[in-house]
């Protein structure tokens, strides 16, 4: 029986495993190796930090989503892979062998040029380790600690984030117990928005005493302190990192063909260029004819196509090339249950854009629900 190796929970991954679930595949063993049984669903995260949600209303529980497709939920960290002996190798000592892989682990926040972000910044990918640094910030600001908490990065991430954390110590810690800034190399934050959406997001950053430095180009982190390439210094008792999205360093190690960033590059098929019998979807992989910027959203409409290549490629069947859409609609949201749609250069916001935000995630997370 042919062995497929699922790696990562990811947007596309879930999917994958949802449609095996509808129709069993009865002529392959399948494995999912995770290294956490709750994967995120990223577009609720900053509503979770602004106490909108629980933990598992952004959370996917991945055993019972495997357990009703037949699949084997094994949960061990990938370290690396070995193409040509079809294995991989996971942080425990243990080898899983495959003939199919396909990959789906995601991102990490980059940190190339920076040095002491690793060991003193904290990173918001992955999001569980995140997640575990936010608890203890959380818990020592309701506690009365006075902190200065300062994001290296000014996407969409990192204003959500910045903007969530901000609603919910000011309900919750004594004023001015937080101070929070943002350093951002490009000249304004979000520059791959609309002007619109720029400056909705300085006015509700400044409202709410957040101070952003642009043309900041972040190169040290170390204990208490931010260095500037510009030999400018900022205080921080905490370095958040909501860069980019980094490649993780063991899959660029892997062999597998990569693109400059050491992201998997993949066909149109979502097929390794260099390995047929690896596929990989989601922000590790780059599609080479195709290149988007790395969103959920890609992740989540790559999952269909994902799973009939893969059902294919046990089968020996015929592959089916995708065309990714050109743009996305990113609903970004500012902390208080209002939020600002961005789409192909135009812009608007409201409560009612957090409400639909809202619905179209819960609807999403009820998907996968079991
Ligand atoms: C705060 C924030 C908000 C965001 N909001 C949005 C949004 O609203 N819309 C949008 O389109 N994008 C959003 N993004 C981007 C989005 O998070 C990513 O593009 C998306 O998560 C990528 O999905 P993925 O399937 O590649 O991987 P992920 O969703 O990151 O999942 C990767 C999975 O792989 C697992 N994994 C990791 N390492 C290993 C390993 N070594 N071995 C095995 N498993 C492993 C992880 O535990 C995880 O379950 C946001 C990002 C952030 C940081």
């Amino acid at each position: 029986m042919q062995r497929l190796l699922l790696l990562g929970g990811g947007h596309s991954h879930v999917e994958v495993i949802r449609r095996f679930g509808e129709r069993p595949l009865r002529e392959a063993a399948i494995t999912l190796l995770s290294p956490e049984r709750h994967t995120p669903y990223s577009g609720m995260l900053p509503g979770y930090i602004a106490g909108h949600y629980s933990y598992h209303d952004c959370h996917i529980d991945l055993e019972p989503l495997c357990s009703a497709a037949g699949i084997v939920f094994r949960r061990a960290e990938a370290r690396g892979i070995q193409p040509e002996a079809g294995r991989v190798a996971c942080s425990d000592g243990s080898l899983a062998d495959y003939d199919v892989l396909s990959i789906d682990v995601g991102s990490t926040s980059d940190v190339h040029d920076m040095s002491g972000a690793l060991e003193h910044g904290i990173r918001v990918k992955p999001v569980a380790a995140f997640l575990s640094a936010w608890e203890g910030i959380h818990a020592a600001l309701r506690q009365g600690r006075q902190l200065s908490l300062v994001f290296v990065g000014g996407g969409a991430g990192a204003v959500e984030l910045a903007a969530a954390m901000h609603h919910r110590l000011a309900k919750e810690t004594s004023a001015g117990s937080a101070r929070i800034a943002m350093l951002t190399d490009t000249a304004s934050i979000l520059p791959a928005h609309p002007a619109r959406v720029q400056r909705i997001f300085e006015r509700v950053l400044s409202g709410r005493g957040i101070k952003v430095h642009c043309n900041a180009k972040v190169v040290r982190v170390s204990p208490g302190r931010i260095e500037c390439a510009d030999g400018s210094s900022v205080d921080a008792d905490h370095a958040i990192i909501a860069t980019g999205a980094g490649a993780p360093a063991w899959v660029t190690a892997s062999g597998l063909k990569a693109d400059a960033r050491g992201f998997i590059a993949v066909n149109a098929y979502l097929q390794s260029l260099s390995h047929p019998n690896v596929f990989a979807a989601g922000d590790v992989a780059t599609m080479m004819d195709y290149p988007r910027p790395k969103m959920g959203v890609y992740a989540v409409r790559q999952g269909p196509i994902l799973h009939r290549n893969l059902l294919h490629a046990l089968r020996g069947e015929s592959l089916r090339s995708y065309v990714p859409q050109r743009t996305a609609l990113a609903l970004i949201s500012t902390g208080d249950k209002h939020a600002v749609a961005s789409w192909n250069g135009i812009a608007f916001e409201g409560d009612w854009v957090w409400r639909w935000k809202n619905r179209i995630d819960c609807r999403f997370m009820a998907t996968y629900r079991r």
